[in-house]
């Protein structure tokens, strides 16, 4: 994904997007089509005709994607998983799930869902390419019934994050409790998988077949990286080990008086703290969030005479958090929001602010110890806190 997907609509409540990357698989697609397949089983048309064909299987193979996710995306909300969307993307489709599968019964229900749904539709355009339409509406259907059975068959490859790497993981984790292994097993099939498409890759393209074979290898380079991705993603876990964000968080914030001038907001925090956004306090109560945008809004000649209090926003829960939070969830709102520092509320009292910079630092630290540290003396007013639920790790070979 490189660069801001298009919005295109809501599907059933899920927004679908274009990433910019997939323009560039629906031109291979199509000229592959057209000067390729259709002209091979069907020769002798207008080449006009070879277009439109290429066209149609085209917008067919991205109908095909989108309910594949779809699948995947009403099993997960059905189970609590709420999903972001469905972004299209140069290697297919992928519906944006905001956190962790909750139990392994729903992550191998929602996985299986995709190419359950991507075999019933393969079924479906084989019975119309046989059902006596123009040769040519038949032929594009004939094609996306194969291009569906592919879809559900290679995702059915029992390599993370492939579909069935998902079945895969969920299974061995209902059966022995450990998400971190289940994934650590999964993974390095995926990653094995990834390997084996790099060398079918480098294999076709000296075999001649430059387009498939350069496919194939990105293919292979995309699955080894989500692969380690989704390692790093529950060593994140494992690492915070259900600790809330209460240990991570500093106290004593340094907040804004809603009463200071936008002026005052400039030189005392903004130019001495060197941070973008502050909690607005008034007397000790949480009353709002201000921002170096807030800031922008007002001229520079009208800053000293406008309170902050005219100018802050409602603090709203991207970027707010519950001391009981767990720490990486924390960690995923802000990869998933942009923002680097939460503020840490309880029933509106301001009572922390928790950092991705010491989020990370502690991460770096358990893993440059192989072992679960103490949490980071976040509170000078506070005894540190113990060692919290967690057990240091007995292979004493980290988290890698
Ligand atoms: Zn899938």
């Amino acid at each position: 994904v490189f660069f801001r997907p298009i919005p295109l609509f809501a599907l059933f409540g899920f927004q679908v997007r274009l990433d910019a990357s997939w323009f560039l698989l629906a031109v291979l697609v199509v000229w592959s089509l057209a000067t390729g397949l259709f002209p091979q089983r069907l020769p002798g048309l207008e080449p006009a005709v070879y277009w439109w064909m290429g066209v149609l299987g085209l917008i067919g193979l991205a109908a095909s994607i989108v309910l594949h996710e779809l699948a995947h995306a009403l099993v997960a909300r059905r189970h609590g998983m709420p999903i972001r969307g469905i972004t299209l993307f140069i290697f297919g489709g992928v519906a944006e799930m905001q956190d962790e599968a909750t139990s392994p019964r729903a992550e191998f229900l929602m996985a299986v869902a995709g190419p359950l749904m991507s075999f019933a539709v393969a079924g479906l355009m084989w019975l119309l390419a046989g059902a006596g339409l123009p040769e040519t509406v038949a032929l594009v259907a004939g094609y996306l019934a194969l291009i569906n059975l592919v879809l559900a068959v290679f995702n059915l490859v029992p390599a993370f994050p492939l579909d069935g790497g998902r079945m895969l993981r969920a299974a061995l984790w209902g059966w022995t409790g450990d998400l971190v292994r289940s994934t650590r097993v999964a993974s390095a099939i995926g990653s094995g998988f990834g390997v084996l498409l790099i060398v079918l890759g480098v294999v076709a393209v000296v075999g001649g077949d430059f387009v498939a074979g350069m496919w194939w290898f990105l293919i292979g380079l995309f699955v080894r990286a989500a692969a380690a991705g989704a390692l790093e993603g529950v060593a994140v876990r494992e690492a915070f080990a259900g600790r809330p964000v209460s240990d991570f968080m500093r106290r004593d914030p340094i907040a804004a008086d809603a009463d200071a001038t936008v002026a005052e907001l400039v030189s005392e925090y903004v130019f001495r703290h060197y941070l973008k956004s502050f909690p607005v306090v008034d007397r000790g109560r949480l009353v709002g969030c201000v921002g170096v945008e807030d800031v922008r809004k007002v001229e520079e000649a009208r800053r000293p005479l406008v309170r902050v209090r005219e100018v802050m926003e409602p603090c709203d829960a991207e970027r707010t958090v519950a001391p009981e939070t767990d720490a990486a969830a924390a960690l995923r709102q802000m990869q998933r929001t942009g923002r680097t520092r939460l503020i840490v509320v309880r029933t509106g009292e301001l009572v922390g602010v928790v950092s991705l910079s010491d989020l990370l630092s502690y991460l770096s630290m358990a893993r440059d110890l192989g072992m679960r540290p103490p949490p980071p003396p976040a509170s000078r007013e506070e005894a540190p806190a113990p060692w919290g639920r967690g057990h240091a790790s007995a292979d004493g070979r980290g988290w890698r």
